[in-house]
């Protein structure tokens, strides 16, 4: 089932996200509705947060970056092969000097700006079979995970832009919580109040 993604402005979008348990319900139903949800919108990840719920969950398939023609082979596997449940993650930590990929958001659309972030991270985090793991990731995928990861604490990528950047995309932000933007995927916008 397709869920609406929640846009910009929405509170949901600024907590912190709860633990998740063994019993929490229906999981593996929310897991596949999140993996519909995000491949409809096109996106390479999706965090619970984006559709309403404030829980350490996110989602990741890198596949579409794959078709990248100035990745080497290696590369093109690695993120090709790379679909992954994350389930109450925590960075344990980044390394390496900083670098800038531009990065948008499903919950943010038509948006795009430069982020700085560390190459490497590693993480400690439950699969969906509840098993742990302690991993180190580089590059595009650590990318992706990073900026998901900031979903489940309360963190969107344009809180790590420049002032100067923050004003100049001020207005398409509050637009995009009103719903004034053209979008293909189902949302659902904070700044719009409900017809009785
Ligand atoms: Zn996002």
């Amino acid at each position: 089932m397709i869920l609406p993604i929640v846009a910009y402005g929405d509170t949901v979008l600024r907590k912190k996200g709860q633990e998740v348990n063994s019993e929490y319900p229906k999981l593996n139903e929310l897991i596949d509705n999140m993996y519909e949800t995000m491949y409809n919108a096109f996106g390479l990840g999706l965090a619970a947060p984006q559709i309403g719920l404030s829980i350490r969950l996110f989602i990741i398939d890198t596949s579409p970056l794959a078709e990248d023609e100035s990745l080497t082979n290696e590369e093109i596997n690695e993120l090709e092969g790379f679909k992954r449940v994350f389930i109450n993650a925590r960075v344990i930590e980044e390394q390496g000097e900083e670098w800038a990929f531009s990065e948008g958001c499903l919950s943010i659309p038509n948006l795009r700006e430069d982020v700085l972030r560390k190459p490497t991270i590693k993480i400690q985090y439950l699969d969906e079979k509840f098993e742990s793991h302690i991993e180190e990731f580089n590059g595009l995928i650590a990318r992706v995970i990073q900026h998901e990861y900031d979903h489940i604490e309360g963190i969107l990528f344009t809180d790590k832009i420049s002032n100067f950047k923050k004003r100049l995309i001020r207005g398409k932000l509050a637009n995009i919580s009103k719903g004034e933007i053209n979008v293909d995927y189902k949302m659902r916008f904070p700044g719009v109040k409900k017809r009785k």
